[in-house]
């Protein structure tokens, strides 16, 4: 009996921080560098392309689950514009995104999660 309880102990153990980490890989938004705006964008992954001095474009789709392609321009003066860091792979955008059209996601992208507003 007492073995039975210890081995279901285990095993709860052993799956929980699985779980958790899953939870947290799943909401978590990764770089993915890029020559030019890719033709099937994966979720979860934030494409950039680049030009001599920096980040140039930013693909990703709808977070909300729409199935909308996100562009940002990381470049030029030409509005709207975004900032984007990306210390070991986890992007920070700024200011927030807001889509104009179709779901209207308002969100935060924060060192690789998204944050709603
Ligand atoms: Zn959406």
């Amino acid at each position: 009996m007492i073995r039975a309880i210890k081995a279901w102990a285990r095993r709860w153990w052993a799956v929980r921080p699985k779980l958790e980490v899953r939870k947290w890989f799943r909401r978590s938004i990764w770089i993915v560098e890029a020559a030019e705006r890719p033709q099937t964008l994966r979720p979860h992954r934030l494409y950039v392309t680049r030009h001599a001095h920096g980040p140039a474009f930013g693909f990703m789709l709808c977070p909300c689950g729409c199935g909308e392609t996100i562009q940002l321009r990381f470049m030029g003066d030409r509005r709207p514009r975004w900032s984007l860091e990306s210390p070991s792979g986890r992007p920070t955008v700024f200011p927030s995104v807001w889509r104009q059209s179709g779901c209207r996601s308002h969100f935060f992208v924060r060192h690789g999660h998204i944050d709603w507003c």
